[in-house]
């Protein structure tokens, strides 16, 4: 029988809805086998998950899905079989990090020149030692009477173009597949088909040493697999299945495992290469 494998998993590490602990349960009451934790530019759940799939049938692959921006476009990009104590990505963690408190230390003096005193203290409070940014400003805001509402929040103050707004800090495509590569990971562009156009993304991260493309995707047509699976041969790339998990249901994310592809996918050589298979 092939293994079930889903390289794709949010937790509340990132914006999931389950904690570490509870996305193994959920993995494992799908009979799943290996499973990549990539949470949004964070490792913070990897370790749990890994603890908590011990002594199961279940494999936690070290993984990540950062954010590689400009101007233009948001590139994600993940990031398997990581050394998660790696310098270099304790370092690029750090630097993230450091530029989110940074933009709310921006927004709440944008804030307090608009009237408006929150304290960054409480929006790090908020946030509870996550991935600190607009949302828990608006938290703060809210429980400062300064909004009747979240959504107050945004379209009058740090919403984009609104007064209050900071930009977030930028990580490059090369800072972000250099740091996965140092770490001794892979880096494999992330659902090709939710941008307008994957070919020039693809063009611009292969000379960066892009190793794998994730083919099989929850919304990705017969056509485009097709496409995706001659650009990985061409290109010598792994291929890649993920479900993109974020919660059971509500918002039309996929669950664990489900997303379909074949069995004979070069995925399974990636795994068997890493010892996992
Ligand atoms: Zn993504
Ligand atoms: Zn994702």
């Amino acid at each position: 029988m092939t293994s079930r494998i889903d390289l794709h998993l949010h937790s509340t590490a990132s914006d999931g809805a389950y904690a570490p602990e509870e996305v193994v349960q959920i993995a494992l009451d799908n009979q799943m086998d290996v499973i990549a934790l990539t949470d949004h530019d964070t490792v913070g759940g990897v370790q749990r998950a890994q603890q908590a799939a011990q002594g199961t049938r279940l494999t936690v692959i070290a993984g990540v899905e950062l954010s590689a921006e400009d101007e233009k476009l948001d590139r994600h990009i993940l990031g398997y079989f990581l050394d998660v104590t790696h310098p270099a990505m304790l370092k690029l963690f750090a630097t993230l990090r450091e530029a989110r408190v940074n933009r709310v230390v921006g927004m709440v003096e944008k804030l307090s020149t608009l009237g408006i005193t929150i304290s960054v203290e409480r929006v790090l409070e908020i946030a509870k030692g996550g991935s600190v940014g607009r949302p828990h400003v608006a938290r703060a805001m809210l429980q400062q009477g300064a909004v009747n509402t979240l959504q107050e929040a945004f379209d009058r103050y740090i919403g984009d173009d609104q007064p209050a707004y900071m930009p977030h800090f930028r990580l490059s495509p090369q800072t972000a597949l250099e740091a996965i590569h140092a770490a001794g990971g892979i880096a494999v562009l992330a659902h090709p088909g939710r941008y307008p156009d994957y070919r020039p993304i693809l063009e611009e991260l292969l000379p960066l040493g892009l190793d794998g493309l994730e083919v099989y995707y929850p919304d990705h047509p017969p056509a485009l697999i097709t496409e995706l699976r001659f650009q990985a041969h061409k290109h010598h790339l792994w291929m890649t299945a993920g479900s993109d998990f974020h919660r059971r249901e509500g918002d039309g994310s996929a669950r664990i495992g489900t997303v379909k592809y074949p069995p004979d996918l070069n995925m399974f050589e990636l795994l068997r290469t890493r010892g996992i298979l």
